[in-house]
């Protein structure tokens, strides 16, 4: 490797040793951009790469609630705004007992060149709490984000910092949350993304980041001569993300036939069909129940509890056509990824962030799998958040055609830019490198322009 891209990966080890998921993003996109490095001599000059691994901002913060028992809870908030080159701070909230500062961190740094892949102008920040939604009742949510929202208010705003939702922040919280910047600020302003359409939201915001994912693996497909009709589909997760993968998925004539949550995974050979679909979204987004519950809904399933205790997740030694994993960070690991490629897997195109381990990610390129690394693959949804602040901005709304058209547009440039990235500075089809490199020139662009800030 070059010696300034080896040594920023020795540094963030060496100043955070236990931010592992930090590491893990940062040595991935390393691995990448060391192909530019030479070429283009502002990037070792002015530091880019060492700026762009120190967050501009990290606000940690105490959020104090009361429980329906009276008693006083405690969790711990975070917004991390990594990178202002080209926008105000973009990226959603995690409410998730296993957040952290790496998590946040990593998740911050993907968002940077994921959201400069979208076109639009949007810098990268990422935040959350490690308070479990999961088991509270809707007035426990509310108190959690009204206390959340009221230290978190001083950090954004509509043209600094526009938070959207990720795990366990639906349109629930983002409700509760806009409330109360509103009521603090005395303003009604587009400082969040994922709102209700009768207050300011964006029509398929809720679908954008599963349609998106699917139109991306779609152009890579088509680009190698394949298709979705008539093919067997994975995915994990039930949450927002892999709902509407499967709804798009459905629609293109595939068919999925596994979900999960973090209890256990389910497989449905016969497929999860629109009816099924809806009874998902009914339990997962009103009843808030679990996918245990679907194998006794619909006789013929298999229903597989985790018992924290697995090498590997059953669901990816499904056999299948394409896989795509919309949970959480390192759902693939090594193991799951020599499952899927003995069953021949052709497509993994990543729903989640980073779902795919170091490790695992090795195995796919060597084999040639068709890959779509997150930063592209699931770029739809911020894509659609930032049509919701230009919807905001002009006090607009336009029409789910018109939104879906933009998305399908945007997501088609992004294959467009990645694969041109990938054949000039890597390789045809490494879709790693060319998200990676892709994303990252327009930033670097702008931060050598912007001068040492
Ligand atoms: P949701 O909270 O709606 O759903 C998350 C799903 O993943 C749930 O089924 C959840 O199960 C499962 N899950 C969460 N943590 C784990 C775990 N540790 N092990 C196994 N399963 C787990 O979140 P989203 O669908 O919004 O997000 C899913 C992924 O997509 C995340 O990586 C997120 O960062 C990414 N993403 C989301 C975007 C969006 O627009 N929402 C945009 C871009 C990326 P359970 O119900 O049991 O918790």
């Amino acid at each position: 490797m070059h010696t300034v891209t080896a040594g920023i990966i020795d540094h963030v080890r060496r100043q955070d040793p236990e931010q592992h998921e930090f590491h893990q993003a940062v040595t991935e996109f390393m691995t990448s951009v060391d192909k530019i490095v030479d070429d283009i001599p502002d990037i070792v000059f002015d530091k880019v790469l060492e700026r762009l691994v120190e967050p501009e901002r990290v606000v940690m913060f105490r959020v104090p609630w009361m429980d329906d028992d009276g008693t006083l809870q405690i969790n711990r908030g975070y917004r991390v705004q990594m990178n202002s080159a080209i926008g105000p701070y973009k990226g959603g909230l995690r409410f998730h007992p296993s957040v952290n500062l790496s998590i946040m961190k990593f998740l911050a740094f993907e968002q940077v060149f994921k959201n400069s892949l979208t076109g639009l102008s949007m810098g990268g920040g990422k935040g959350g709490c490690d308070f479990d939604p999961k088991g509270k009742s809707d007035h426990e949510v509310m108190r959690f984000c009204q206390s959340y929202m009221t230290e978190l208010s001083r950090h954004i705003g509509e043209d600094t910092d526009v938070p959207a939702g990720d795990i366990g922040v639906g349109g629930r919280e983002i409700g509760y949350m806009f409330g109360q910047y509103k009521r603090l600020n005395n303003k009604f302003v587009g400082v969040l993304t994922g709102k209700g359409p009768a207050w300011g939201g964006s029509f398929i915001r809720p679908e954008a980041t599963g349609y998106g994912l699917v139109y991306l693996a779609g152009a890579i497909l088509e680009g190698a001569g394949m298709g979705f009709e008539g093919r067997t589909c994975l995915v994990s997760g039930s949450g927002n993300v892999a709902q509407y993968t499967v709804e798009k998925l459905n629609q293109l004539g595939a068919k999925v036939v596994t979900l999960s949550d973090s209890s256990g995974v389910l497989h449905d050979p016969a497929g999860i069909d629109d009816k099924k679909l809806a009874w998902v979204k009914a339990l997962k987004n009103v009843r808030r129940g679990r996918i245990s519950e679907y194998a006794k809904q619909f006789p013929g399933c298999t229903y597989l509890p985790h018992n924290g205790a697995e090498t590997s997740n059953p669901l990816w030694s499904v056999p299948a056509d394409y896989a795509f994993p919309c949970a959480t960070q390192n759902e693939i690991n090594e193991l799951d990824a020599k499952h899927l490629l003995e069953n021949k897997i052709k497509l993994v195109a990543e729903g989640a962030n980073m779902p795919t381990s170091a490790a695992a990610l090795d195995l796919f390129r060597d084999a040639g799998v068709l890959f779509a690394p997150a930063k592209a693959a699931n770029a739809g949804g911020v894509a659609v958040s930032g049509l919701e602040m230009a919807q905001n901005s002009s006090r607009l709304q336009w029409t789910p055609k018109e939104v879906d058209a933009y998305l399908l547009k945007i997501m088609k440039n992004i294959y467009a830019n990645i694969s041109t990235a990938a054949e000039t500075y890597s390789r045809k089809g490494d879709f790693v490198d060319g998200a990676n490199i892709a994303g990252f020139l327009k930033v670097a662009d702008a931060m050598v322009a912007q001068g040492y800030v």
